[in-house]
């Protein structure tokens, strides 16, 4: 068995020297099994190099942790080189794999090509004639003994500079019939390095003739080109794999049809043929899927283990108070998550549930439901939102639902006075408030709950990196992008960074807690990245509601935009009009007062940042713009009703606009993101969004979520004459879909997972291989896998299992938590 070193193992140097020739063994075993599983070679290689364990130590002394510029054959300055690109020792170098791999063609005689054909061949640059104009080409013709071959490039005039007659050239490219012999086109091409007349070149100055072979494509810089870390890595290849370890045993692999470690990377590196690529590719990509869900599936195993929940069983009574509170029946949807829910909060663990809807599917009677839950069984819930207007919404339309009630209904916000602040914290201390709505002003506060039995986090793709942290702090066990962490391991590693002693710290009990986002998750994601969540999801809205006509309009008539709301106003209907701006100055869109680090951050993407210089030249609608604009005597909206609400706006004021636009005693509101979650004022139906183009398309979905509310038919309409090909490409999406499952799909298309989830901030590592766009196969492979081996053996400290353990640790054991890091 290979017992040699793992690429991040430095001891017992000398044990691993004893293994070697068995570990060579091993993995030229391994390629037979592949060959078996029906990746067979197209390509006869060398029999593989047998390297004895004294000619390893010598080359490797410190095995794969030896640095690369103490290898001589790589040399120091391609050492320095390959450093630019994070590679300083040989495991890491055999570790960088390339991102593709080139088939290359055998060359033959220019005579023996065949028509129609990818092929290769050599010869001497006889005739170069270029013609110029917008659709340049430039003629060349090749010779060698057996025959002439034309080649021809289009639109490539620069090269007119580097290809002359006299040359010699190898192509590559797909021959096709011109005149009575064959040409390429645009084929690729190498010029052979000739000696200058009286020099001499080492090896006669031709390389050898080609053979078939997959070239294979490192990613690479400036510093560095392909061709060379391919140099590099051939250089220590051999020697290298005979150190790898495997951290799947003989039996696992033969099952799973996997080869061995060694073999995949011998295979990504040097190829023998196509299949041996996708057979590498499928055990590097399990690799890396395994590890996740090994981690995530010891998470989950861990927090049964240690964390304690209050049991809240639902009674047919109690079932029964709690719907009749609802002006509503709730929906199939909203009763088959709440069937979930239920049977997460019977038990003593802690529930983790994600809930994800569109906006207006009703989550908040969801969450309602389960703090009721706790207020039934005498414990306390909380609520946490956002932003002041959401949670001041939440705060009074649960209110009003409870009127008549015993249950104790606090808000608890950012702005309130410190008397009234004390006077909630230590309701809740004392046990005497039940619900608690707030921002995150809930959590930094110094709240301690008498018993805190359930938490809700609305709306979670809002909160930042910072409010995770906060909540963790408070034993609430969440995890996912927006609400991470877990509890007392990141607690431990705190105090231990903080240079004490890492205590374990487990709280008597820990909520059970919902996490609800209008953001859908795909699948492939839901079982990664918030694998130890449990998933829920609301499918359809509430009935009755009219889809929302979306439409998208240039800047120059929105006078005829406003015309239109005021139609709608006449009829006694409401409009939201938004702008990205509170002021021509340019305070910013991003304007949210209690510092969540909302939108624009998490909306950026690489195309717009390429664009920032343009962007920089616009002036933006903004409140003060808009709002003298429309009350100009000619204006179809001069003497309507307009309140307006910003970030820099004080809370009651804030309060006090919003109030009054819910009670129709306002008509238009206009207003910057503030609205943009969870307002729900049902008599509006029309949202105008003024450059539109500025936001991200969840925002826009998100702003266009506020009308469509009620019965009547709705419009959202989107003022924009968009400069980037991203705000064009999301104005078009919006238009063509009110789906937010559909829209978010988009979403994730322009801007990627990452973005979109948060996932860089979760600091879940990239998966190098495996893509979750095709690889669900292996994932779910992976993940029946994964659970099994944890249910076996929980901890992964069974003999054998040690290489996994550490792998799995190295990769995933920070990020999520998992108490035995380090
Ligand atoms: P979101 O999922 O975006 O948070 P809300 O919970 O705010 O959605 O619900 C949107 C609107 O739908 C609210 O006005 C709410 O009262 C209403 N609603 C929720 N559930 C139902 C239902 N079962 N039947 C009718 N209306 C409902
Ligand atoms: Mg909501």
């Amino acid at each position: 068995m290979a017992v040699a070193k793992g690429p991040d193992n430095a001891e017992k140097a000398e044990a691993q020297a004893a293994a070697l020739s068995v570990a060579a063994g091993d993995a030229a075993g391994a390629g037979s099994a592949v060959a078996a599983a029906g990746a067979v070679n197209a390509v006869v290689r060398a029999a593989p190099v047998v390297l004895d364990a004294a000619a390893v130590k010598k080359m490797l002394p410190q095995g794969l942790l030896t640095p690369l510029r103490d290898i001589k054959v790589i040399g120091a300055r391609r050492a320095e080189a390959l450093l630019e690109l994070g590679l300083r020792s040989v495991g890491q170098l055999i570790a960088h794999l390339p991102m593709r791999h080139e088939a290359e063609f055998a060359e033959s005689p220019i005579g023996e090509l065949i028509e129609g054909a990818v092929c290769s061949a050599r010869g001497e640059v006889t005739l170069v004639k270029f013609s110029g104009g917008p659709k340049s080409r430039l003629n060349v013709a090749m010779v060698d003994g057996s025959g002439r071959l034309d080649l021809v490039f289009f639109n490539q005039p620069y090269l007119r500079q580097r290809i002359h007659p006299g040359m010699r050239l190898v192509v590559q490219g797909k021959t096709s019939r011109y005149g009575h012999g064959l040409q390429m086109s645009n084929p690729k091409w190498t010029a052979i390095a000739m000696a200058p007349v009286g020099y001499e070149v080492a090896g006669g100055g031709e390389p050898d003739k080609r053979d078939d072979r997959l070239r294979p494509v490192y990613p690479a810089c400036e510093a560095i080109a392909s061709g060379d870390v391919e140099k590099a890595v051939r250089a220590v290849l051999d020697a290298a794999l005979t150190l790898v370890d495997d951290h799947l045993d003989e039996a696992y692999r033969t099952k799973r049809e996997l080869p061995t470690l060694a073999t995949a990377y011998r295979m990504m590196h040097v190829p023998g043929s196509d299949q041996e690529v996708v057979s590498a590719r499928r055990r590097l990509a399990y690799d890396e899927l395994l590890l996740l869900q090994l981690a995530i599936a010891m998470k989950r195993s861990e927090r049964a283990a240690i964390f304690q929940a209050v049991p809240l069983p639902c009674t047919v009574a109690i079932n029964k108070h709690i719907r009749d509170r609802f002006p509503f029946t709730l929906t199939a949807d909203q009763d088959s998550v709440l069937r979930e829910v239920v049977g997460d909060f019977a038990k003593a663990v802690p529930a983790n549930r994600l809930i994800q809807g569109d906006v207006g599917s009703g989550k908040t009677a969801v969450a309602l439901y389960a703090m009721l839950l706790a207020a039934a069984h005498r414990h306390q819930s909380v609520l946490m939102a956002p932003t002041e207007i959401l949670a001041e919404q939440h705060f009074k339309s649960i209110t009003r639902l409870l009127a008549g009630s015993k249950i104790r209904v606090a808000l608890l916000t950012g702005s309130l006075s410190p008397a009234e602040k004390a006077g909630i914290v230590t309701g809740l201390a004392e046990g005497w408030v039940d619900m608690v709505i707030g921002t995150h002003a809930v959590l930094t506060q110094r709240v301690a709950f008498k018993s805190l039995a359930v938490a809700v986090i609305d709306e979670q793709h809002r909160f930042g990196v910072h409010q995770r942290a906060i909540l963790r702090d408070k034993g609430i066990s969440v995890s996912a992008p927006g609400v991470q962490m877990l509890l007392g391991d990141e607690r431990a590693q705190d105090a231990g960074a903080a240079g004490g002693k890492p205590v374990k710290w487990v709280p008597p009990t820990t909520p059970h807690t919902l996490v609800m986002t209008a953001t859908p998750i795909p699948r492939t994601l839901a079982m990664t990245l918030f694998g130890d969540l449990d998933v829920s999801v609301i499918r359809h809205l509430p009935p009755g509601r009219k889809p929302v006509a979306t439409r998208v309009v240039s800047r120059a008539v929105s006078d005829e935009v406003y015309a239109f709301v005021r139609t709608r106003v006449n009829a006694g209907e409401q409009a939201f009009v938004v702008v990205p701006m509170i002021d021509a100055a340019g305070a910013a869109i991003d304007d949210e007062d209690d510092g969540l680090g909302f939108g624009e951050v998490a909306e950026k993407s690489p195309t717009d940042a390429a664009v920032a210089s343009v962007s920089a030249a616009r002036t933006w609608a903004s409140v003060q713009s808009v709002r003298a604009r429309l009350a100009e005597p000619g204006s179809p909206l001069a003497g309507v009703r307009l309140g307006v609400v910003h970030g820099r706006m004080s809370s009651e004021d804030r309060e006090v606009v919003m109030d009054k636009f819910r009670a129709h005693e306002l008509d238009v509101l206009l207003a910057t993101t503030v609205i943009e979650v969870g307002v729900d004022v049902p008599n509006a139906t029309v949202m105008v969004i003024e450059d539109a183009d500025r936001f991200g398309l969840a925002q826009l979905h998100q702003l266009r979520g506020r009308v469509g509310r009620g019965g009547k038919a709705s419009a959202c309409v989107l003022i924009a004459d968009p400069i980037t090909p991203l705000g064009v490409e999301r104005l078009a999406v919006m238009r063509s879909t009110g789906d937010g499952f559909k829209l978010a799909e988009k979403d994730f298309e322009l801007r990627g997972f990452g973005d979109v989830l948060g996932i860089r901030q979760s600091g879940m590592p990239p998966f190098k291989v495996a893509d979750l766009n095709r690889d669900m196969e292996l994932l779910l492979m992976a993940r029946r896998d994964a659970g099994a081996w944890i249910q076996a053996s929980p901890k992964l400290e069974k003999p054998g299992e040690a290489v996994v353990r550490r792998r799995m640790l190295k990769s995933h054991g920070l990020w999520l938590g998992l108490a035995d890091v380090g």
